[in-house]
């Protein structure tokens, strides 16, 4: 049995399947049959007006549609914040722009890393970048 702290209130609990305690479930549980409830009736409603009617959190509801509990299907209107920049958005953790950058700062850094490795060997072979940084550091 492996004991872990909830994070989600922070108590100990037996973790054995679930990451969060027995308590916390039944919380979120009873959360997400609030918006659901909510939802039912005002099937138009943002995440932000059933965080205001249910009181349950952004965070937690915003979960419920990434687990496909609440699907903008039903109520097209849930959509939730990137995690980025906060602009709505329907799936994803992000929203096109910032996937878009981001892949593009990924493939650069994937660049450079491979330049430092080139410029590595090139070091030895006393060519390129570095023998350049090389003679600059030796003066
Ligand atoms: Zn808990
Ligand atoms: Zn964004």
């Amino acid at each position: 049995m492996n004991l872990g702290n909830c994070p989600r209130c922070g108590k100990l609990f037996a973790n054995n399947f679930r990451d969060i305690c027995p308590a916390c479930i039944k919380d979120i549980e009873h959360e997400y049959e609030k918006c659901l409830e909510y939802l039912r009736q005002e099937k138009l409603a943002t995440i932000q007006e059933v965080h205001d009617a249910t009181g349950v959190s952004v965070k937690q509801i915003t979960k419920f549609i990434k687990e496909g509990r609440i699907t903008v299907a039903n109520n097209p209107n849930m959509m939730y914040p990137c995690e980025v920049c906060g602009v709505l958005i329907r799936e994803n953790n992000m929203c096109d722009s910032c996937r878009t950058r981001l892949t593009r700062d990924l493939s650069a850094a994937a660049k450079e890393d491979f330049g430092m490795e080139q410029g590595g060997s090139a070091d030895r072979k006393g060519s390129g970048a570095y023998s350049a940084v090389d003679k600059f550091r030796n003066q």
